[in-house]
């Protein structure tokens, strides 16, 4: 079988982002993955945190932008836009512009000489490609605290959550403060549940609502970004190659800590005075008894005491590890230099397994907070399909 030149793993965003421009090249490849499955399986009810503008399936064909989609739609094209139109624009993007793509699993891809690598899908079938795109986004990379791990079907990360009606009449803890923990609250609360968010810092945070009709000079110093108003923002939007030459050190502390865990301000309504906080609380203990789960909690000037719940929801976020991958071979992962546990990149998105490509959040330490989100697509889709054009 003749070898593909690249095999893209992954089926949202960004995969789609690369594959139209790869397509647009002439440039030969297969896309692997269950179309926008990410969005497809976001809990009814949520809407994106970015702003429409920011979260555009890249191709190069104009007028196919989330917000020139929105307007035909006669639906909200800044904010809020739910996650429902957005699975909806990117499948049709992908019908249209990505009309190839098949909707296998990738389970495992192995290093198969220089320069060559052996994917095998869900359905058995075995490819061999000359480069291999990882576009996977946060799948696999959910983080767990250690102190929950032992309590088993009693505890649920929400990403795995698609729905919260099994939650109706039970008591539940949500651990966490960032956006996820909050929705995830929220969305107990909804479903008939009680929830009760417990939180190790001092508040819980929303974002404010981009004020519409900004001055001409305001908009000139502080402007517009996918990462919201600001000169800096604007540099980090507009310069990722820039971000990439900055210290290792300073880039990954930028690179993490550029945007605090905040909630969107649309859940704020939906959350105040409906659900139970506890802050400065940490979790220092956890399991099961008769069916419930028992967490110890430290509360800061207070001793330690314990409640009972009938399940947890942790909303404690997700950890950039190249590790995480299980469709990665453990040996071909040995080969790839990392920052912290992010694969370390070239300019042009290569990992030091020559031939191995990395898109997505999992690039965010190289190229800076914008790539975190949907909007990194922008810059890494035509940077990386002209690496790979033959
Ligand atoms: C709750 C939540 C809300 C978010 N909201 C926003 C937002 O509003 N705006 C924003 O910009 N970012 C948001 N993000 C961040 C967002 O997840 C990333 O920006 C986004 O995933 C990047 O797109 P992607 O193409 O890398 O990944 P995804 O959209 O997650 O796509 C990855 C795809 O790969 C597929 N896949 C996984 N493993 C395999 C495999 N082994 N083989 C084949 N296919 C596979 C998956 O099924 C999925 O379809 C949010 C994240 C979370 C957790």
């Amino acid at each position: 079988m003749k070898d593909i030149h690249v095999a893209i793993i992954g089926s949202g965003p960004y995969a789609l982002s690369l594959a139209a421009h790869l397509r647009a090249r002439g440039t030969s490849h297969r896309v692997f993955g269950p179309a926008m499955h990410f969005w497809r399986s976001m809990p009814k009810g949520l809407n994106l945190k970015s702003l429409g503008f920011a979260t555009n399936i890249c191709i190069p064909q104009p007028g196919q932008s989330f917000p020139e989609w929105c307007r035909r739609q006669g639906l909200e094209e800044l904010e809020p836009c739910s996650m429902e139109s957005y699975a909806a624009y990117g499948l049709e993007i992908q019908q249209r512009f990505v009309p190839d793509l098949e909707p296998e699993q990738v389970v495992m891809v192995r290093s198969a000489g220089k320069h060559r690598f052996e994917v095998t899908l869900s359905n058995g079938d075995v490819v061999h490609a000359r480069n291999v795109v990882s576009a996977t986004g946060l799948s696999e990379l959910d983080h767990t605290p250690e102190v929950l791990e032992g309590l088993g079907e009693y505890v649920t990360h929400t990403a795995a959550l698609h729905s919260y009606d099994q939650f109706a009449g039970k008591k539940v803890a949500v651990i966490g403060a960032g956006a996820s923990a909050i929705e995830a609250a929220a969305l107990v609360h909804e479903a008939g549940g009680q929830p009760h968010l417990l939180v190790r810092g001092s508040r819980v945070t929303f974002n404010t609502r981009a004020p519409p009709d900004r001055s001409l000079i305001k908009r000139i110093l502080m402007p517009d970004t996918v990462l919201g108003a600001g000169m800096k923002n604007w540099l980090l939007q507009s310069l990722p190659w820039a971000f990439y030459f900055i210290p290792r050190q300073r880039r990954v502390r930028l690179a993490k800590g550029w945007l605090p865990p905040r909630a969107p301000w649309w859940i704020q309504d939906r959350f105040e005075g409906k659900i139970n906080v506890k802050l400065r609380t940490t979790v220092v203990s956890a399991k099961t008894v008769d069916h419930q789960v028992t967490l110890g909690l430290r509360t800061e000037g207070v001793s330690d005491y314990s409640m009972c719940f009938d399940h947890v929801v942790a909303g404690t976020g997700y950890t950039l590890d190249v590790d995480r991958l299980s469709y990665l071979d453990a040996g071909l992962r040995l080969r790839v230099l990392r920052i912290g546990r992010s694969p370390d990149l070239s300019l042009r998105f290569e990992s030091s397994l020559s031939g191995l490509y990395f898109l997505g959040p999992l690039t965010a330490l190289n190229f800076g907070p914008v790539f975190r989100f949907v909007a990194g697509a922008r810059f890494a889709a035509p940077t990386l399909a002209a690496r790979l054009a033959v």
